[in-house]
Protein backbone atom coordinates (compact mmCIF):
# COMPACT_ATOMS: atom_id res chain seq x y z
CA UNK A 1 0.00 0.00 0.00
CA UNK A 2 1.17 3.45 -0.53
CA UNK A 3 3.34 4.52 2.48
CA UNK A 4 2.57 8.12 1.53
CA UNK A 5 -1.67 7.68 2.36
CA UNK A 6 -2.70 9.43 5.54
CA UNK A 7 -5.06 7.84 8.05
CA UNK A 8 -6.19 9.31 11.13
CA UNK A 9 -8.16 8.07 14.25
CA UNK A 10 -10.00 9.92 16.27
CA UNK A 11 -10.62 8.68 19.93
CA UNK A 12 -7.42 7.90 21.87
CA UNK A 13 -9.59 4.80 24.06
CA UNK A 14 -8.74 1.19 23.05
CA UNK A 15 -10.72 1.03 20.69
CA UNK A 16 -8.66 3.98 18.71
CA UNK A 17 -5.76 2.53 19.68
CA UNK A 18 -6.59 -0.80 18.69
CA UNK A 19 -7.67 0.05 15.33
CA UNK A 20 -4.66 2.78 14.62
CA UNK A 21 -2.35 -0.12 15.58
CA UNK A 22 -3.57 -2.37 13.19
CA UNK A 23 -3.80 0.43 10.12
CA UNK A 24 -0.35 0.67 10.60
CA UNK A 25 0.39 -2.34 9.84
CA UNK A 26 -0.65 -1.71 6.18
CA UNK A 27 2.20 0.68 6.06
CA UNK A 28 0.28 3.56 5.68
CA UNK A 29 0.87 6.89 7.85
CA UNK A 30 -1.82 6.88 10.90
CA UNK A 31 -2.02 9.66 13.08
CA UNK A 32 -4.33 9.65 15.95
CA UNK A 33 -5.89 12.36 17.90
CA UNK A 34 -6.77 12.41 21.51
CA UNK A 35 -8.31 15.53 22.88
CA UNK A 36 -7.21 14.21 26.70
CA UNK A 37 -3.57 14.42 27.57
CA UNK A 38 -2.99 10.70 27.76
CA UNK A 39 -4.81 7.53 26.12
CA UNK A 40 -7.87 5.97 28.05
CA UNK A 41 -8.90 8.71 29.90
CA UNK A 42 -12.68 8.20 29.12
CA UNK A 43 -14.45 5.63 29.00
CA UNK A 44 -11.65 3.05 28.60
CA UNK A 45 -10.18 3.94 31.72
CA UNK A 46 -13.21 4.19 33.61
CA UNK A 47 -15.20 1.18 33.69
CA UNK A 48 -15.46 -2.29 35.63
CA UNK A 49 -12.52 -3.48 33.75
CA UNK A 50 -14.11 -6.46 32.79
CA UNK A 51 -13.08 -8.78 29.84
CA UNK A 52 -16.34 -10.65 29.56
CA UNK A 53 -16.97 -13.78 28.98
CA UNK A 54 -20.51 -14.01 28.80
CA UNK A 55 -21.51 -14.75 31.77
CA UNK A 56 -23.49 -10.76 32.81
CA UNK A 57 -25.56 -11.72 29.78
CA UNK A 58 -28.23 -14.59 30.24
CA UNK A 59 -30.56 -12.18 28.16
CA UNK A 60 -28.66 -11.64 24.98
CA UNK A 61 -27.25 -15.28 23.55
CA UNK A 62 -25.62 -12.51 20.78
CA UNK A 63 -23.60 -10.65 23.22
CA UNK A 64 -22.11 -13.61 25.09
CA UNK A 65 -21.23 -15.50 21.93
CA UNK A 66 -19.91 -12.55 21.03
CA UNK A 67 -18.31 -11.57 24.28
CA UNK A 68 -16.63 -15.13 24.81
CA UNK A 69 -15.40 -15.63 21.15
CA UNK A 70 -13.49 -12.37 21.57
CA UNK A 71 -11.69 -12.52 24.84
CA UNK A 72 -9.55 -15.05 24.71
CA UNK A 73 -7.60 -13.11 21.87
CA UNK A 74 -7.75 -9.63 23.84
CA UNK A 75 -6.64 -11.97 26.89
CA UNK A 76 -3.72 -13.26 24.95
CA UNK A 77 -2.79 -10.06 23.54
CA UNK A 78 -2.94 -7.91 26.33
CA UNK A 79 -1.93 -10.46 28.72
CA UNK A 80 0.38 -8.68 31.41
CA UNK A 81 -2.86 -6.47 31.50
CA UNK A 82 -4.96 -9.52 33.14
CA UNK A 83 -5.33 -9.35 36.97
CA UNK A 84 -4.50 -13.09 38.22
CA UNK A 85 -5.25 -14.96 41.45
CA UNK A 86 -9.02 -13.17 41.46
CA UNK A 87 -12.16 -15.36 42.29
CA UNK A 88 -14.95 -14.72 40.42
CA UNK A 89 -18.08 -15.10 41.76
CA UNK A 90 -21.71 -14.92 40.25
CA UNK A 91 -24.66 -14.77 42.73
CA UNK A 92 -28.36 -14.40 41.34
CA UNK A 93 -31.27 -12.43 43.67
CA UNK A 94 -34.10 -14.38 45.22
CA UNK A 95 -36.16 -11.39 44.39
CA UNK A 96 -36.79 -8.73 41.50
CA UNK A 97 -34.08 -11.11 39.41
CA UNK A 98 -34.77 -11.14 35.61
CA UNK A 99 -33.24 -14.58 35.41
CA UNK A 100 -33.91 -17.35 38.14
CA UNK A 101 -31.23 -19.30 39.64
CA UNK A 102 -32.69 -22.37 37.47
CA UNK A 103 -32.86 -20.38 34.26
CA UNK A 104 -28.98 -19.04 35.32
CA UNK A 105 -27.76 -22.53 35.26
CA UNK A 106 -29.70 -23.63 32.01
CA UNK A 107 -28.03 -20.69 30.42
CA UNK A 108 -24.22 -20.99 31.47
CA UNK A 109 -24.84 -24.60 30.38
CA UNK A 110 -26.48 -23.75 27.05
CA UNK A 111 -23.24 -21.46 26.69
CA UNK A 112 -21.12 -23.74 27.64
CA UNK A 113 -19.30 -21.45 30.10
CA UNK A 114 -17.53 -22.86 33.06
CA UNK A 115 -19.01 -23.08 36.60
CA UNK A 116 -19.48 -24.23 39.88
CA UNK A 117 -21.96 -23.47 42.39
CA UNK A 118 -20.37 -22.57 45.77
CA UNK A 119 -21.70 -21.45 49.09
CA UNK A 120 -19.39 -17.64 50.42
CA UNK A 121 -19.83 -16.12 53.58
CA UNK A 122 -19.55 -12.88 51.67
CA UNK A 123 -23.12 -12.67 50.61
CA UNK A 124 -26.16 -12.46 52.24
CA UNK A 125 -29.62 -14.78 52.31
CA UNK A 126 -30.88 -12.21 49.92
CA UNK A 127 -28.96 -14.05 47.42
CA UNK A 128 -30.69 -17.42 46.29
CA UNK A 129 -27.57 -18.86 44.56
CA UNK A 130 -23.91 -18.08 44.12
CA UNK A 131 -21.68 -19.81 40.70
CA UNK A 132 -17.66 -19.75 40.49
CA UNK A 133 -17.34 -18.65 37.42
CA UNK A 134 -13.61 -17.74 35.07
CA UNK A 135 -13.68 -13.97 33.68
CA UNK A 136 -10.34 -12.17 33.82
CA UNK A 137 -10.24 -8.31 34.74
CA UNK A 138 -7.86 -5.94 33.18
CA UNK A 139 -5.72 -3.46 34.66
CA UNK A 140 -6.15 0.14 32.96
CA UNK A 141 -2.89 1.54 33.95
CA UNK A 142 -1.02 -1.54 32.51
CA UNK A 143 -3.04 -1.89 29.33
CA UNK A 144 -2.53 2.05 28.70
CA UNK A 145 1.08 0.73 28.95
CA UNK A 146 0.96 -1.76 26.79
CA UNK A 147 -1.05 0.36 24.17
CA UNK A 148 1.69 3.20 24.00
CA UNK A 149 4.33 1.20 23.40
CA UNK A 150 2.65 -0.59 20.78
CA UNK A 151 1.77 2.75 19.15
CA UNK A 152 5.28 3.28 19.10
CA UNK A 153 6.66 0.21 18.02
CA UNK A 154 4.56 0.51 15.01
CA UNK A 155 5.39 4.03 14.55
CA UNK A 156 1.67 6.02 14.80
CA UNK A 157 1.73 9.56 15.72
CA UNK A 158 -0.15 10.35 18.92
CA UNK A 159 -1.26 13.86 18.98
CA UNK A 160 -2.70 14.43 22.63
CA UNK A 161 -4.86 17.25 23.83
CA UNK A 162 -5.79 17.76 20.62
CA UNK A 163 -9.39 18.06 19.38
CA UNK A 164 -10.26 16.68 15.81
CA UNK A 165 -12.52 18.58 13.61
CA UNK A 166 -13.01 18.55 10.35
CA UNK A 167 -10.63 21.00 9.52
CA UNK A 168 -8.19 19.38 10.84
CA UNK A 169 -8.89 16.33 9.09
CA UNK A 170 -9.19 17.35 5.60
CA UNK A 171 -5.76 16.72 4.70
CA UNK A 172 -6.26 12.71 5.43
CA UNK A 173 -7.17 9.92 3.04
CA UNK A 174 -9.13 8.12 5.72
CA UNK A 175 -10.34 8.73 8.52
CA UNK A 176 -12.00 6.34 11.79
CA UNK A 177 -13.97 7.85 14.47
CA UNK A 178 -13.91 6.11 17.51
CA UNK A 179 -14.83 8.64 20.21
CA UNK A 180 -17.53 7.13 21.71
CA UNK A 181 -19.97 8.86 23.34
CA UNK A 182 -18.89 12.01 21.35
CA UNK A 183 -19.35 10.21 18.15
CA UNK A 184 -21.82 12.91 16.65
CA UNK A 185 -19.91 15.69 17.00
CA UNK A 186 -17.40 15.05 14.23
CA UNK A 187 -19.81 12.79 12.59
CA UNK A 188 -22.13 15.73 12.48
CA UNK A 189 -19.31 18.07 11.02
CA UNK A 190 -18.36 15.72 8.58
CA UNK A 191 -22.13 15.90 7.52
CA UNK A 192 -22.50 12.67 7.28
CA UNK A 193 -25.75 10.43 8.99
CA UNK A 194 -25.78 10.78 12.87
CA UNK A 195 -26.71 7.62 15.44
CA UNK A 196 -29.16 8.02 18.35
CA UNK A 197 -27.52 6.44 21.58
CA UNK A 198 -28.26 6.74 24.92
CA UNK A 199 -26.24 8.58 27.37
CA UNK A 200 -25.47 7.69 30.81
CA UNK A 201 -23.39 9.65 33.12
CA UNK A 202 -22.07 7.24 35.39
CA UNK A 203 -20.14 7.21 38.57
CA UNK A 204 -17.26 4.78 39.51
CA UNK A 205 -16.41 4.65 43.72
CA UNK A 206 -13.16 3.18 44.52
CA UNK A 207 -12.67 1.43 47.91
CA UNK A 208 -10.76 -0.69 50.10
CA UNK A 209 -12.24 -2.97 51.54
CA UNK A 210 -10.94 -4.76 54.63
CA UNK A 211 -8.09 -7.57 54.43
CA UNK A 212 -10.52 -10.53 55.25
CA UNK A 213 -12.88 -9.71 51.95
CA UNK A 214 -10.12 -11.33 49.99
CA UNK A 215 -9.17 -11.09 45.99
CA UNK A 216 -12.98 -11.45 44.90
CA UNK A 217 -15.06 -10.05 41.71
CA UNK A 218 -18.67 -10.55 42.76
CA UNK A 219 -21.85 -9.82 40.52
CA UNK A 220 -25.25 -9.93 42.06
CA UNK A 221 -27.68 -10.62 38.86
CA UNK A 222 -29.82 -9.72 37.20
CA UNK A 223 -31.71 -6.74 37.50
CA UNK A 224 -31.04 -3.75 39.98
CA UNK A 225 -28.27 -5.18 41.52
CA UNK A 226 -24.48 -4.56 41.86
CA UNK A 227 -20.85 -5.47 41.81
CA UNK A 228 -17.63 -5.28 43.44
CA UNK A 229 -14.28 -6.10 41.73
CA UNK A 230 -10.38 -5.39 42.13
CA UNK A 231 -9.21 -1.93 41.04
CA UNK A 232 -5.85 -3.39 38.62
CA UNK A 233 -3.17 -4.51 40.24
CA UNK A 234 -3.43 -2.57 43.31
CA UNK A 235 -5.19 -3.27 46.44
CA UNK A 236 -8.50 -1.25 46.02
CA UNK A 237 -11.79 -2.11 44.57
CA UNK A 238 -14.33 -0.56 42.15
CA UNK A 239 -18.15 -1.01 42.77
CA UNK A 240 -20.67 -0.68 40.31
CA UNK A 241 -24.64 -0.41 40.81
CA UNK A 242 -27.15 -0.38 37.68
CA UNK A 243 -29.27 1.80 39.49
CA UNK A 244 -27.21 4.42 41.57
CA UNK A 245 -23.93 4.50 39.57
CA UNK A 246 -26.83 6.40 37.02
CA UNK A 247 -26.47 10.48 37.69
CA UNK A 248 -28.04 10.74 34.73
CA UNK A 249 -29.55 9.33 31.24
CA UNK A 250 -30.70 10.99 27.86
CA UNK A 251 -31.49 9.45 24.55
CA UNK A 252 -30.19 11.61 21.63
CA UNK A 253 -27.07 12.69 19.41
CA UNK A 254 -25.09 14.10 22.50
CA UNK A 255 -24.97 13.54 26.35
CA UNK A 256 -26.16 15.68 28.54
CA UNK A 257 -23.91 16.38 31.87
CA UNK A 258 -24.52 18.85 34.54
CA UNK A 259 -22.37 21.30 35.48
CA UNK A 260 -22.08 19.91 39.01
CA UNK A 261 -20.43 16.41 37.04
CA UNK A 262 -18.87 18.21 34.15
CA UNK A 263 -15.76 19.43 35.29
CA UNK A 264 -15.34 15.69 37.43
CA UNK A 265 -15.97 14.06 34.15
CA UNK A 266 -12.91 11.55 32.26
CA UNK A 267 -10.80 12.83 35.28
CA UNK A 268 -9.47 10.08 37.25
CA UNK A 269 -10.13 9.30 40.88
CA UNK A 270 -11.89 12.29 42.60
CA UNK A 271 -10.86 12.29 46.04
CA UNK A 272 -13.36 14.56 47.95
CA UNK A 273 -16.43 14.89 44.69
CA UNK A 274 -18.84 17.54 44.49
CA UNK A 275 -21.71 15.32 44.48
CA UNK A 276 -21.56 11.44 45.12
CA UNK A 277 -23.93 8.42 45.22
CA UNK A 278 -21.95 6.32 46.92
CA UNK A 279 -24.06 6.47 50.59
CA UNK A 280 -26.26 4.66 47.95
CA UNK A 281 -24.04 2.00 46.57
CA UNK A 282 -23.10 1.10 50.20
CA UNK A 283 -27.24 0.94 51.86
CA UNK A 284 -28.23 -1.26 48.84
CA UNK A 285 -24.91 -3.54 48.52
CA UNK A 286 -24.50 -4.72 51.25
CA UNK A 287 -28.13 -5.66 51.52
CA UNK A 288 -26.52 -8.62 49.53
CA UNK A 289 -22.69 -8.02 50.18
CA UNK A 290 -22.86 -7.19 54.33
CA UNK A 291 -18.97 -6.49 54.14
CA UNK A 292 -19.36 -3.48 52.08
CA UNK A 293 -20.54 -1.66 55.03
CA UNK A 294 -16.87 -1.25 56.18
CA UNK A 295 -16.08 -0.02 52.57
CA UNK A 296 -13.63 2.84 53.08
CA UNK A 297 -14.35 5.33 50.56
CA UNK A 298 -10.90 6.61 48.26
CA UNK A 299 -12.75 8.54 45.74
CA UNK A 300 -15.27 8.47 42.55
CA UNK A 301 -14.76 8.45 38.75
CA UNK A 302 -17.19 9.70 36.45
CA UNK A 303 -17.68 9.24 32.71
CA UNK A 304 -20.13 8.59 30.31
CA UNK A 305 -21.45 5.85 29.18
CA UNK A 306 -23.34 5.29 25.49
CA UNK A 307 -25.75 2.14 24.42
CA UNK A 308 -27.54 1.73 22.05
CA UNK A 309 -31.14 3.10 22.68
CA UNK A 310 -34.19 0.64 23.70
CA UNK A 311 -31.44 -2.26 24.80
CA UNK A 312 -32.98 -2.57 27.95
CA UNK A 313 -35.05 -5.29 27.95
CA UNK A 314 -32.00 -7.49 26.40
CA UNK A 315 -28.98 -5.57 27.96
CA UNK A 316 -27.23 -6.44 24.80
CA UNK A 317 -24.33 -4.55 23.74
CA UNK A 318 -23.25 -4.72 20.28
CA UNK A 319 -19.42 -3.60 18.26
CA UNK A 320 -20.64 -1.80 14.89
CA UNK A 321 -17.93 -0.84 12.46
CA UNK A 322 -19.99 1.19 10.24
CA UNK A 323 -18.72 2.65 6.72
CA UNK A 324 -19.99 6.20 7.15
CA UNK A 325 -18.87 7.17 3.75
CA UNK A 326 -16.22 6.11 1.41
CA UNK A 327 -13.08 7.42 3.64
CA UNK A 328 -14.86 7.59 7.45
CA UNK A 329 -15.54 4.50 9.12
CA UNK A 330 -17.53 4.95 12.56
CA UNK A 331 -16.50 2.33 15.31
CA UNK A 332 -18.57 2.31 18.29
CA UNK A 333 -17.72 0.16 21.09
CA UNK A 334 -19.89 -2.60 23.06
CA UNK A 335 -17.60 -4.58 24.84
CA UNK A 336 -13.86 -3.79 25.08
CA UNK A 337 -12.61 -7.44 24.30
CA UNK A 338 -14.05 -6.82 20.70
CA UNK A 339 -11.86 -4.42 20.56
CA UNK A 340 -8.94 -5.89 18.62
CA UNK A 341 -11.41 -8.00 16.26
CA UNK A 342 -13.25 -4.39 15.06
CA UNK A 343 -9.84 -2.83 15.01
CA UNK A 344 -9.09 -5.88 12.50
CA UNK A 345 -12.28 -5.42 10.63
CA UNK A 346 -11.42 -1.45 10.57
CA UNK A 347 -8.37 -1.94 8.70
CA UNK A 348 -9.92 -4.30 6.40
CA UNK A 349 -11.95 -1.68 5.40
CA UNK A 350 -9.14 0.80 4.91
CA UNK A 351 -6.98 -1.59 3.23
CA UNK A 352 -10.05 -2.12 0.59
CA UNK A 353 -10.85 1.74 0.15
CA UNK A 354 -7.14 2.79 -0.42
CA UNK A 355 -5.85 -0.13 -2.26
C1 LIG B 1 -19.44 2.76 33.88
C2 LIG B 1 -19.01 1.87 32.76
C3 LIG B 1 -18.72 0.52 33.01
C4 LIG B 1 -18.34 -0.30 31.95
N1 LIG B 1 -17.89 -1.56 32.23
C5 LIG B 1 -17.39 -2.31 31.23
C6 LIG B 1 -16.76 -3.54 31.50
O1 LIG B 1 -16.61 -3.95 32.66
N2 LIG B 1 -16.32 -4.28 30.45
C7 LIG B 1 -16.46 -3.87 29.16
O2 LIG B 1 -16.08 -4.59 28.23
N3 LIG B 1 -17.00 -2.68 28.86
C8 LIG B 1 -17.44 -1.88 29.86
N4 LIG B 1 -17.93 -0.65 29.59
C9 LIG B 1 -17.95 -0.19 28.20
C10 LIG B 1 -16.53 0.23 27.76
O3 LIG B 1 -15.92 0.99 28.76
C11 LIG B 1 -16.63 1.02 26.47
O4 LIG B 1 -17.41 0.29 25.55
C12 LIG B 1 -15.25 1.27 25.87
O5 LIG B 1 -14.32 1.65 26.84
C13 LIG B 1 -15.33 2.36 24.81
O6 LIG B 1 -14.05 2.48 24.25
P1 LIG B 1 -13.80 3.56 23.15
O7 LIG B 1 -12.35 3.50 22.81
O8 LIG B 1 -14.77 3.39 22.05
O9 LIG B 1 -14.21 4.96 23.84
P2 LIG B 1 -13.43 5.88 24.90
O10 LIG B 1 -12.58 5.11 25.79
O11 LIG B 1 -14.48 6.76 25.49
O12 LIG B 1 -12.48 6.73 23.95
C14 LIG B 1 -12.96 7.73 23.09
C15 LIG B 1 -11.94 8.85 23.14
O13 LIG B 1 -12.25 9.79 22.14
C16 LIG B 1 -11.79 11.07 22.60
N5 LIG B 1 -12.44 12.08 21.77
C17 LIG B 1 -13.75 12.31 21.61
N6 LIG B 1 -13.97 13.26 20.68
C18 LIG B 1 -12.73 13.65 20.25
C19 LIG B 1 -12.29 14.58 19.28
N7 LIG B 1 -13.13 15.30 18.53
N8 LIG B 1 -10.94 14.75 19.09
C20 LIG B 1 -10.06 13.99 19.80
N9 LIG B 1 -10.45 13.09 20.73
C21 LIG B 1 -11.76 12.91 20.93
C22 LIG B 1 -12.22 11.05 24.06
O14 LIG B 1 -11.47 11.98 24.80
C23 LIG B 1 -11.94 9.62 24.45
O15 LIG B 1 -10.68 9.45 25.07
C24 LIG B 1 -18.29 0.22 30.63
C25 LIG B 1 -18.57 1.56 30.40
C26 LIG B 1 -18.89 2.39 31.46
C27 LIG B 1 -19.06 3.85 31.20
Amino acid sequence: MNAQYKVAVVGGGIFGATAAIEIAKLGVKVTIFERECDLMHAASGINQYRLHRGYHYPRSFETMLASKKAEPEFAKRFSPAMVKDVTHYYSISSENSKVSADEYIKFCDAADLYYKQVSIPIVSSKVAITLEAQEHLFDPNVLRQLLTQELHDANVTLQLQTNATKSLLKNFDFVVIATYASSNELVKQLDLPMQAYQFEVCEKPIVRMPKSFGKVSLVIMDGPFMCIDPYGHSDLYVLGNVVHAIHSVNDGFDPQISPEVAPMLNHGIIKNPTTTKFPDFIESGKQFIPPLSEAEFIGSMFTVRTVLPKRDLTDERPTEVVQLSPNVVRLFSGKIGTSVHAAKNTAEIVSRQLA
